[in-house]
């Protein structure tokens, strides 16, 4: 049975997804949010153990201790019917469905064809109709792990779901989860999933991703921001061949269970529910950042790959009024300024918008000589910046000659982790740096945002001045079999 996705505000069908489910039309997604040999798992109410590959159920009240124990694998074999025997080795790229009846394992760890076919159980079997298929393509993975309390040791063999009626609290990460946890195994090492309603997965990003005091408004837009790249992280497969559609570090979103999460953040969540941004109706690229210093940035410029409408640089106030910076004197004579634009620090801002807003840095010549692998620095130069004023191209100049730096993030980590590219040098042996803004400078600037929301708008609005010509479309969860 094959599950599709359809949103039908926008027509869009996903083609199958790997690990995302479907159930009572709510999207249930697993987040990969641990990879550990050993855990301790707890709960308020009891936890129930299952194995996911037979009856074996146990229930265990407390806290519990789990351990790797046995970590070989099975390579396995698919027996079809109808195809010629070409594909002696795995298909790496192979969409398989999951059914039972057309797997069988075996006991040897080969990919040899013919090793397969001198197993007994195999020989009722016609030998055109045996495939070797890659073990990654399987959501099959086999392991054993120990559960230990109170000296008393019980084996449960991998994959397990693991329920209870209260949060789970997982000991490595420190966070209690909703949902159920799946361990799974991958490079001898279990992997912990949280099964989830999407929904209240992005309740556990939201807070993370904005931080909990913002407005209300301000969270919403980013609940509606942090959806849809949630939705192109499903859709685009962000991470293939993997028990799980996302993680949760900055490589998707950050995740973080049920810690932080207040009224207003869940609040936000709840009253956008479903939405989205679309561009020709298709889920928008609704990157975001701390902070823009005055104008937003193109996203090629830091990305590269063709420009993209919306995410286009912007001054970042009511009004038009800064020119591009991509000159030196203009950036500088823009971050020397004092005028208002929106992500301004004012009398509201808590501490980390005003330091987001502007900076300043001092970096020892020694630490860069050491980050850039030269000797003998002797100057830096800036040589280009884009239209926010982000440094892009860099040169120093060193004992043994000239090392050029393009990327804004590349030269922003090379001048010790800078808030942002938006910077000039005032003065150098040690160098000191002084900048405006915080990340990348593309799409939504959320302390921006935070001041928007503070001026009572709202968050349509705020997403409007951001994502300009996006529209915010309802998403709707189907089912379909085929
Ligand atoms: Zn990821
Ligand atoms: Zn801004």
């Amino acid at each position: 049975m094959r599950i599709l996705v359809r949103i039908t505000t926008i027509l869009l069908v996903f083609s199958i997804l790997y690990t995302a489910e479907i159930f009572d039309e709510k999207l249930l997604v697993d987040v990969l949010i641990a990879e550990t040999e050993q855990f301790e798992i707890s709960s308020t109410t009891p936890l129930q153990f299952r194995e996911v590959n037979s009856p074996v159920s146990i229930e265990i009240k407390g806290q519990v201790q789990i351990q790797l124990i046995d970590s070989a694998y099975h390579e396995a074999i698919e027996l079809t019917f109808s195809t010629s025997d070409k594909n002696m080795q795995g298909e790496s790229d192979r969409k398989l469905e999951w059914n039972n009846n057309h797997l069988v394992f075996v006991k040897d760890e080969t990919t040899k064809r013919e090793s397969f076919l001198s197993e007994d159980q195999l020989n009722s079997f016609l030998e055109k109709n045996i495939n070797v298929i890659s073990r990654r393509n399987i959501k099959i993975f086999e392991g054993q792990i120990c559960l230990t309390q109170n000296s008393t040791k019980q084996y449960l063999d991998l994959p397990v779901e693991v329920v209870s009626a209260s949060p789970i609290t997982i000991s490595i990460t420190g966070f209690n989860y909703t949902g159920s946890l799946f361990i799974s195994i991958e490079n001898e090492k279990m992997e912990l999933i949280n099964r989830l309603d999407f929904e209240e997965y992005l309740c556990g990003v939201v807070p993370n991703e904005i931080g909990t005091n913002s407005p209300e408004e301000a969270m919403k837009a980013q609940a509606v921001a942090a959806r849809t790249i949630a939705v192109s992280n499903l859709l685009s497969r962000k991470h293939p061949h993997s028990h799980y559609d996302l993680c949760a570090s900055t490589h998707c979103q950050v995740y973080k269970g049920l810690y932080n999460q207040n009224s207003i953040t869940k609040k936000s969540v709840r009253e956008t529910s479903g939405e989205i941004l679309l561009f020709n109706n298709k889920p928008a690229v609704a990157v975001y950042h701390s902070c823009c210093g005055g104008r937003t940035e193109d996203s090629s410029i830091v990305w590269g790959g063709s420009k993209i409408p919306y995410l286009t640089s912007k001054t970042d106030a009511k009004r038009d009024f800064i020119s591009p910076l991509n000159t030196n004197s203009k950036a500088e004579n823009w971050i020397k300024s004092n005028k208002s634009v929106n992500c301004k620090d004012n009398k509201e801002s808590s501490s980390w918008e005003k330091k987001a807003y502007s900076w300043t840095k001092t970096i020892q010549t020694k630490d860069i000589e050491e980050k850039l692998s030269i000797k003998g620095l002797k100057n830096i130069t800036i040589q280009e910046r884009g239209n926010s004023g982000r440094v892009i191209k860099m040169t120093v100049k060193h004992s043994r000659g000239t090392l050029t730096l393009t990327g804004e993030y590349k030269i922003r980590s090379s001048l010790g982790n800078l808030p942002s590219g938006l910077f000039y040098i005032k003065s150098k042996h040690p160098f000191q740096i002084v900048g405006k803004g915080s990340g990348h400078g593309v799409g939504m600037c959320q302390t921006g945002a935070i001041n928007l929301a503070r001026e009572k708008q709202n968050y349509k609005k705020i997403l409007n001045h951001y994502y300009e010509g996006c529209n915010i479309a309802k998403m709707k969860i189907k089912q379909e079999h085929q």
